[in-house]
């Protein structure tokens, strides 16, 4: 149902093309699928990219942030710190662990990353971890993040899920935390279908991810093989959390796409600036940000009092595909249920999170596709201006003013 061809313009597409396709016969014709050689280029590439020593690949982007998780040996009732506005992922992976994750606000209406003074009020003599999310691409304040870590010896998480190599001053996001989780999930801005990657400062927290990624085994099937070995020792917990060579094969073309996409990911938003600044109430988060961005949304915040459901449902009759980033981890009834912190008031995470709409965006798209999409959605908030006001002759706008 509503597979790619319903749509004229799809929320999300990858670049995948014959380079992809020809990475990934090889090593189906090499025989060797689990992690091995291949997936060591990718680690080396990537780290390359973003300029740090190495890297670990993984299976998800959640893998790498239970990794990040494991790394911290937590304890039961552990806090961790964390945007409610991401992704359920890092919450997640935290509690299942016992740590009881704390949800701050984001910065404002136009910046939409965890703001670091709420993050200040929220530190307790339980915290261990701050978690910062790149949203859309666009930095969280990692230096601010990064000095409340040190200032009171916490691990600074970077969920880096949508910002592959953006340069941040002298570094690349991923690389201001302690630990850096990216994922190459379907949507994201490089995709291996499924996949992940860790980076770390400390090369013994890396060693330590790379253990846990295959059981912690002190040897691996990829080095048995190469050696003829077979014992191993286990000095810990590990998962299976590897990637498989055909991901790591993809991924290494994809990074070689990364700029090239990036160019036109920035010149699809620049269209979609433009063409949404004259729609009245319409806020477009981070249009007044300078700097480096991966833009792997284009969000948006409609109008008060818009209808959301209704404006998607209008675009989706215009062949336009829609999302939603996010709906507000706090406010899912496990996190209600199990802490009670999780009901604490966000205003500026409660102020947006009904308004929130994200926009198509991909660097598969035309500048004409992002204008059709303005179009669209210019004339359906207008439309639905005049029919509030019809309908409801001393409007709530009065109640506005
Ligand atoms: C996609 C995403 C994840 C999870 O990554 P997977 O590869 O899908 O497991 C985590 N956090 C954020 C912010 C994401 O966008």
């Amino acid at each position: 149902m509503n597979g790619p061809d319903h749509w004229k313009v799809l929320f999300a597409d990858n670049t995948i093309g014959e380079p992809e396709i020809k990475a990934v016969t090889e090593v189906l014709r090499s025989r060797w699928l689990s992690a091995g050689a291949v997936t060591r280029q990718f680690e080396q590439e990537f780290a390359a990219t973003l300029g740090v020593c190495d890297a670990v690949a993984v299976s998800s982007g959640t893998a790498a942030l239970h990794l990040a998780v494991l790394a911290l040996d937590p304890l039961s009732g552990d806090e961790i710190i964390l945007p409610a506005l991401t992704f359920v992922a890092s919450a997640a992976v935290a509690a299942l662990h016992g740590m009881t994750p704390v949800f701050a606000d984001v910065r404002s209406e136009r910046d939409l990353t965890v703001d670091p003074a709420d993050v200040a009020r929220l530190i307790t003599r339980r915290t261990r971890a701050i978690v910062a999310m790149h949203y859309g691409g666009h930095p969280a304040d990692v230096l601010a993040l990064r000095d409340l870590a040190r200032r009171h010896g916490l691990v600074l998480i970077e969920d880096a899920a949508h910002a592959p190599a953006v340069r941040v001053g002298q570094r690349m996001l991923g690389s201001y935390g302690d630990i850096g989780c990216f994922s190459f999930f379907a949507t994201k801005n490089a995709t291996t279908g499924e996949g992940g990657m860790v980076v770390a400062e400390d090369p013994a927290v890396l060693d330590r991810v790379r253990l846990m990624r295959a059981h912690h085994l002190s040897s691996t099937t990829w080095q048995r093989a190469q050696s003829g070995g077979i014992g191993y020792e286990v000095a810990g917990i590990g998962l299976n959390y590897r990637p498989t060579e055909i991901a790591a094969a993809l991924g290494r073309v994809q990074l070689e796409r990364l700029a090239e996409d990036r160019t036109r990911r920035r010149a699809l938003v620049a269209a979609y600036r433009e063409a949404l600044a004259d729609i009245p109430g319409l806020v477009v988060p981070f249009a007044e940000r300078a700097g480096d961005s991966a833009h792997h949304l284009m969000a948006v915040l409609l109008p008060p009092g818009a209808d959301r459901e209704r404006t998607r449902a209008a675009l989706a009759e215009g062949g336009i595909q829609t999302s939603v980033h996010y709906q507000p981890t706090n406010q899912f009834s496990f996190y209600r249920g199990r802490f009670p912190g999780a009901a604490r008031t966000l205003p500026v995470t409660e102020r947006v999170a009904l308004r929130l709409l994200s926009l198509p965006l991909h660097a598969r798209m035309s500048t004409s596709d992002a204008e059709l999409v303005a179009t669209l959605l210019g004339e359906h908030l207008r439309r639905e201006a005049t029919v509030t006001e019809e309908t409801w002759p001393c409007s709530t706008r009065s109640g506005n003013a």
